[in-house]
C-alpha cells in the first residue's frame, strides 16, 4: 500500500488531462461509406439502414470524399500536419453497437496512417494563452446508438439504433497538457467553436460532439471516462473523478487503470471494466478499402476555401466594431454568440452597448435557463430594438432588464412585452406631479429630513418610483421633487 498523501499536496497541477473528442460531420447529408441518409435524429429507429452499414456479407464500403474534404478542413485549422497517403485499419471487437463485429478506423502504428498528426489549439485560460498539443486526427465511423432502460449498469435489456452506424466522425485526440476541469471546459469551448466556424459540425445537436477524458493523477494510474455525452458534462465529469481519485489516493489505496461511465442523471462516474489494451483490437488495414492519396493540390484548393476562424474573426471584431479585445474574445467563444452580435450591429449603431447587454444581462438570462442562444428564441432584432426604445426614452434601463429576461423567457418582441406588461415609461410631467404630491402627504417626515439631510430626497424618489414600479422617469422625478421641496423652504 502506497504512502497516504494530503488532499493539500495534490494540487491542480498534478491532475494531468487529454480528451479524445468524437465529433460527427454533421454537414455531410450521407454516411461515411454508403449512401444512407445521416438525418437519423428523430427518425423510427433502425430505418435508415441498408447492406453496406448494416455490415452484410458481400457488401463494400465506398468513402465519401466530402468528408475527406471536411476532416481536411479541420486538420488544417488545428495546424496539423496532414498525411500524403492515409489509410483505413479495421479495429476488431464484438459488442452489438457494431454491426460487422469491426469499426472502420484509422490507426498511428503497424503500419497505419491517420489523417493527420500534432497540431495544436490555442486558448484564453486564466488571462493568459494556453496551448493544448493535438496527438492525431482520424476519420471513422459511428457505432450504433444504444439505449438503456433506466441506468447503463441496471438496465434488463438494451435497445440499439443502427441508424447512427456509419456516420461520419472526427476523432480528435490530445496530448495530455490539460491541467483542470475548468481548463478542459475551455478547451472545449475553444474548439467547438473553430468547428462551427469551419461548417463542418452543429455544436447543437444532441450527441455530435462526444468526448471521452483520460484522467490521472500524481500517484495513480490513467482512468478513462467514457460516454460524456455533450461537451457540457465534461467539466462535471471531470470534478467528480478529480475528488474521487483523490480521496483514494490520500486514504493510501490505488488508483487502478480502468475504464469508468459517466452517469449524467446521477452525476457519477462508474466502473465499467478494466481497461483492454491494444492489441485486443487486433488492429489491421481494411482490405476493402484503397488508400487515399492526399495530394497538395487538393489541400490548397481547401485551403483557399478556408471560412473565417475564431481568432481571425476576433481580430476583425475589434478593428471593425472598436470593441476591446476582451469583449470580442467572449463574442467570438462561440459562432452563435458572434453572429447574433454582428447581426444586432446592422441593426443597432453602437456596438459597445449590445456587447455589454450581452455579456451581462443576456449571457445571465441564458445562464438561468441552462440554454444557449443558439437554442433561445432571441433575435438580433429584438435586443436591438430594445436598446432603441431605452433610447427613445420609452423604457428606463431599469425596466429593459425586465423586459430582456422575457423576451429571452418568451421569443416575444420588446414592443409586445411592455404593453402587455404596462412598462412603459411615464414621463407625463403631472402624472409624476400628482403622485410626488401623494407622497409628499404621506411622508411629511421624510420631507421635513431633507432641510437638514440631503439624501433624504433619494427616499422620497424612491417612494415615487416603488408606487410606479419603477415606471417614473427618474430624472423627471427628481426635478419635481426637487422644485416642490424649494416651494417648502421658501415658506
Ligand atoms: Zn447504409
Ligand atoms: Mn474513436
Amino acid at each position: 500500500m502506497s504512502k497516504p498523501q494530503k488532499l493539500t499536496q495534490l494540487e491542480e497541477n498534478e491532475v494531468k488531462i487529454g480528451l479524445e473528442i468524437h465529433i460527427q460531420l454533421t454537414a455531410l447529408k450521407t454516411k461515411l461509406f454508403c449512401g444512407c441518409s445521416s438525418d437519423y435524429r428523430g427518425k423510427e429507429p433502425n430505418s435508415l439502414l441498408c447492406p453496406v452499414c448494416l455490415g452484410l456479407p458481400g457488401s463494400l464500403p465506398v468513402t465519401n470524399k466530402r468528408a475527406i474534404d471536411l476532416a481536411i478542413m479541420v486538420a488544417l485549422a488545428l495546424n496539423s500536419n496532414i498525411s500524403r497517403r492515409t489509410l483505413f485499419f479495421r479495429k476488431n471487437y464484438f459488442y452489438v453497437d457494431m454491426p460487422k463485429n469491426f469499426q472502420i478506423s484509422q490507426y498511428d502504428k503497424a503500419g497505419g496512417v491517420p489523417l493527420s498528426t500534432g497540431g495544436w489549439v490555442d486558448f484564453e485560460s486564466n488571462a493568459s494563452i494556453k496551448r493544448v498539443g493535438i496527438i492525431r486526427l482520424q476519420i471513422e465511423e459511428d457505432p450504433a446508438r444504444l439505449a438503456y432502460h433506466g441506468t447503463i449498469d441496471s438496465s434488463p435489456y438494451t435497445l440499439v439504433d443502427y441508424n447512427r452506424a456509419g456516420i461520419a466522425l472526427l476523432e480528435i485526440v490530445t496530448e495530455p497538457d490539460i491541467d483542470s476541469a475548468d481548463e478542459a471546459r475551455l478547451f472545449l469551448q475553444k474548439l467547438r467553436s473553430i468547428i462551427e466556424h469551419l461548417g463542418v459540425s452543429n455544436g447543437d445537436l444532441q450527441g455530435s460532439m462526444r468526448c471521452d477524458a483520460n484522467i490521472s493523477l500524481k500517484g495513480g494510474k490513467r482512468v478513462e471516462i467514457k460516454n460524456i455525452s455533450s461537451f457540457r458534462e465534461v467539466k462535471r465529469a471531470l470534478q467528480y473523478e478529480i475528488i474521487r481519485q483523490k480521496q483514494l489516493i490520500r486514504r493510501g489505496s490505488t488508483v487502478k487503470q480502468e475504464t469508468r461511465h459517466w452517469d449524467e442523471d446521477r452525476r457519477i462516474t462508474i466502473s465499467l471494466r478494466t481497461k483492454e489494451t491494444e492489441s485486443d483490437y487486433r488492429y489491421f488495414p481494411e482490405p476493402d478499402l484503397v488508400p487515399i492519396e492526399i495530394s497538395k493540390t487538393w489541400i490548397e484548393k481547401i485551403q483557399s476555401k478556408m471560412p473565417e476562424l475564431p481568432d481571425a474573426r476576433k481580430t476583425r471584431l475589434v478593428k471593425e466594431f472598436d470593441i476591446p479585445e476582451y469583449d470580442a474574445g467572449v463574442l467570438t467563444s462561440s459562432k452563435a454568440l458572434a453572429d447574433f452580435f454582428e447581426e444586432c450591429c446592422k441593426l443597432y449603431p453602437d456596438a459597445k452597448k449590445i456587447s455589454n447587454w450581452m455579456m451581462t444581462d443576456l449571457a445571465r438570462n441564458l445562464k438561468e435557463l441552462g440554454i444557449e442562444i443558439s437554442e433561445s428564441k432571441i433575435k438580433p432584432k429584438y435586443l436591438s430594438d430594445m436598446l432603441k426604445l431605452i433610447d427613445k426614452g420609452e423604457i428606463s434601463g431599469k425596466i429593459a432588464k425586465k423586459v430582456l429576461s422575457q423576451i429571452v423567457g418568451t421569443g416575444d418582441p420588446p414592443q409586445k412585452i411592455i404593453i402587455k406588461e404596462n412598462l412603459t415609461k411615464i414621463s407625463d410631467k403631472t402624472r409624476i406631479q400628482k403622485i410626488i404630491d401623494k407622497v409628499f402627504e404621506e411622508f411629511p417626515k421624510a420631507v421635513q429630513d431633507t432641510k437638514t439631510d440631503p439624501n433624504a430626497i433619494n427616499y422620497l424618489v424612491g417612494q415615487v418610483m416603488s408606487k410606479t414600479r419603477g415606471k417614473a422617469d427618474p430624472e423627471i422625478t427628481n426635478k419635481l421633487i426637487r422644485k416642490k421641496l424649494a416651494k417648502y423652504k421658501t415658506i
